[in-house]
C-alpha cells in the first residue's frame, strides 16, 4: 500500500513537472521567431500605425506558421541588423536584403524569395540619363546598402553622400544637395509619388536577390526556412503575397 501511494505521488510529480514545462513551452523564447527588419522600406516592411506590415511582414507570418513559431517582428536600424543576428539577438534577418559576398562573411542567406533592382532617382529636369552620367555629381544613398556599397566601389567615396534612411537621401535630393539617389526599385517607386518633381531612370543600376539571413551556426533554422520557403513558393503564397503589394 505504501508503495502504491509512493508510486502515485511520483507519477503526480512528474505528470506536473511536465505539465509546467509543456505551459511555458508555447512562450518561451525557443519557439519565438524574432525577425529583425527596418520598416522604412515600402512595401517590403513600413508601418501602419504601430504595426509592422508589408511582403516581408506577412511571409515571415507564414513561414512562422510552418515552424509552428510565434512571429515577434523588431524594427531596428538597417546596419545592425546583421550583427543581431550573430549575436543571437534576433533569430533571422529580412528586410529587403540583398545577398552579398561580403554579408556571406558573416551570416547565411536562404534562398532568395524576390527580386531587387538598384535604381536612380533623379530630378525631373536633370540631364542624367543613366549610370554613365554620375562620375561627377554628387549621390545619396541609405547607409550600408548595396546601393551605398556599389556606387563608393564604382564612383569613388567622395562622390557618395550616405544618409540613414532611404527617405533622408530623397529628401536631399529634393533640396538640391545631392543630384541622384540610388536605391531599391520599389522604395524608390513610393518615394518619387510622394515627391513631386522627381523620376526614376529607365536604365536600371544593379539587379540582386533579398533573401532572409540567419546566424552561420544556425544551419537547422535555415533548413526549416529553406523548407518552408519551398512550400510557399510552390503553392503561390508567396506570389499572391508579392502582387499584393506591388500590382502587375
Ligand atoms: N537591398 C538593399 C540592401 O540589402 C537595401 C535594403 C534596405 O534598405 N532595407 O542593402
Amino acid at each position: 500500500m505504501k508503495t502504491m501511494k509512493k508510486l502515485l505521488a511520483l507519477t503526480l510529480a512528474v505528470l506536473f513537472v511536465l505539465t509546467a514545462f509543456a505551459g511555458c513551452g508555447g512562450k518561451s523564447s525557443g519557439n519565438k521567431l524574432i525577425m529583425a527588419t527596418n520598416a522604412s522600406f515600402p512595401p517590403y516592411e513600413y508601418k501602419e500605425g504601430d504595426a509592422i506590415v508589408g511582403i516581408d511582414a506577412e511571409i515571415a507570418a507564414e513561414i512562422a506558421k510552418k515552424l509552428g513559431m510565434e512571429l515577434e517582428i523588431k524594427d531596428t536600424e538597417f546596419d545592425s541588423i546583421i550583427g543581431g543576428v550573430q549575436s543571437g539577438k534576433f533569430s533571422m534577418g529580412m528586410a529587403g536584403m540583398t545577398v552579398t559576398e561580403d554579408r556571406l562573411q558573416s551570416v547565411n542567406f536562404s534562398d532568395t524569395y524576390a527580386k531587387g533592382v538598384q535604381v536612380i532617382i533623379v530630378k525631373e529636369d536633370s540631364t542624367i540619363a543613366g549610370p554613365d552620367d554620375l562620375g561627377d555629381v554628387m549621390i545619396g544613398v541609405q547607409q550600408s546598402t548595396t546601393g551605398h556599397i556599389y556606387a563608393s566601389g564604382d564612383y569613388g567615396e567622395d562622390h557618395v553622400t550616405p544618409y540613414k534612411t532611404g527617405n533622408d537621401a530623397v529628401q536631399a535630393l529634393v533640396a538640391g544637395k545631392v543630384a541622384a539617389v540610388i536605391i531599391d526599385n520599389e522604395p524608390a517607386k513610393s518615394y518619387v509619388e510622394s515627391n513631386p518633381g522627381l523620376k526614376i531612370l529607365d536604365t536600371a543600376y544593379a539587379e540582386e536577390d533579398y533573401a532572409i539571413c540567419v546566424a552561420k551556426e544556425n544551419t537547422d533554422l535555415l533548413e526549416k526556412i529553406n523548407a518552408a520557403l519551398a512550400e510557399l513558393k510552390a503553392d503561390g503564397t508567396v506570389d499572391s503575397i508579392v502582387s499584393k503589394y506591388i500590382p502587375a
